[in-house]
């Protein structure tokens, strides 16, 4: 048995052991007729309530929305009651598919492109608006409330996450525009946009949400003098493009306001560990955390006071789930390098780590707390260690 192996089968256990606990509880409360209903983070973390998971299997579940263009799938409060702050839809456009004109009335759009091309389309409320062509390893954010669309790009469409701070949102109840212009009387269209009536006899009656269309060309560069009113701040960042923080046990790219100074209310990381690796013990005093695992094979485990720990383990396309303020921390027990993207619902990045905790307290405080000599200290880091490995 290799060292992996054998870590992931120790690790394995106390997953067993938390997911039958879930299973449990779940069943508790079925029987009780308990309604599956979100449960604040007060609420479930601030009694000894027992901890729902902190997985999703996003990868697996049907596509709620399929079209000729694309599909999309959704995980919110909803179908997975633990994810309390944030709701994720991972979707796929072919060439030409086209997520139409929409905005969202709730909640702001953090977005990571997977895989493939896209361009998006975006407008503020002062009227300045922006076309960006977007590929594989890209972030979008889009305040709440502006306009936008996302087109897939030759030559394979493009598959991307969409991240919403709000548990609540649903992205098929989102602000569509042929879903207003087909509630609108067409006397009101034709004086609106200055045209006859009769230019709108074969537009939609209800809402495209994702139509399909000729695979868009390339955009004229640079574009025609006089042509741009482009915002202050864009809303397109090349994520996978920043030169990452490298640790021993693996990598870490963050987009924070700092970085991306739009992403006001949002931040995201991709972060790497090598087989065997842990991104360490630490809580995010100002944020809930949403995870999309991507490659490799992972275990998170979240601690939430009161003697309540649940290990998950997470493969391609799971979400995960960290509430604000609880311990948590992640190991790569599989063979290959774990991929995941973390996204916070603050535009500013904070951690405490228990590495830089303990070595910020003298060594006889820590002696006394754990009943233990001094001794037992000597070899713990001087600082924070992020990811060991
Ligand atoms: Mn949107
Ligand atoms: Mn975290």
């Amino acid at each position: 048995m290799t060292e992996f192996s054998r870590r992931g089968v120790i690790g394995g256990g106390a997953a067993l052991a938390g997911g039958l606990a879930m299973l449990a509880n779940t069943a508790a409360a079925q029987s009780s007729g308990e309604a599956a209903a979100t449960l604040p983070p007060e609420e479930i973390l601030g009694k000894s309530a027992p901890f729902r998971s902190f997985r999703f299997p996003l990868g697996s579940i049907t596509a709620q929305k399929q079209y000729p263009g694309g599909w999309g799938k959704e995980v919110n409060a909803q179908n997975f009651p633990s994810s309390v702050a944030f709701a994720g839809v991972l979707m796929e456009l072919k060439p030409g598919g086209l997520r139409e004109l929409h905005w969202h009335a709730n909640a702001a759009e953090w977005a990571y492109v997977i895989d493939g091309n896209c361009r998006i389309t975006v407008i503020d409320p002062s009227g300045k608006s922006e076309v960006l062509t977007l590929s594989a390893g890209d972030v979008w954010f889009f305040p709440r409330g502006h306009g936008h669309s996302i087109e897939g790009l030759g030559p394979n469409g493009t598959t991307f996450v969409l991240v919403f701070n709000d548990g609540t949102f649903s992205e098929f109840a989102t602000f569509s525009i042929t879903d207003w212009f087909a509630h609108t009387p067409l006397d009101v269209l034709a004086k609106n946009l200055g045209v006859p009536v009769s230019t709108f006899a074969d537009f939609p009656k209800q809402e495209a949400y994702i139509s399909l269309g000729a695979v868009p060309g390339p955009i004229p560069w640079p574009p025609a003098p006089g042509t741009l009113d482009t915002p202050p701040l864009t809303h397109g960042y090349h994520l996978l493009a920043q030169e990452p923080r490298t640790y021993g046990g693996g990598t870490i790219r963050l987009v924070s306001q700092k970085e991306f100074p739009i992403s006001d209310s949002m931040a995201g990381a991709l972060i790497t560990l090598k087989p065997g690796a842990l991104r360490e013990m630490h809580w995010h005093p100002n944020a809930d955390e949403w995870q999309l695992y991507l490659a490799g094979t992972g275990q998170m485990t979240v601690f939430g006071s009161a003697g309540r720990a649940t290990t998950d383990r997470f493969g391609k396309y799971d979400v995960g789930y960290a509430p604000r303020g609880c311990g948590h921390y992640i190991e790569n027990v599989g063979d290959d390098e774990l991929q995941l993207l973390i996204v916070l619902n603050s535009g500013t990045y904070e951690e405490i780590s228990v590495t830089q905790w303990l070595a910020s307290n003298p060594k006889s405080l820590l002696a006394n707390n754990f009943s233990v000599p001094e001794t037992a200290f000597d070899g713990i880091p001087k600082g924070e260690v992020f990811i060991t490995g």
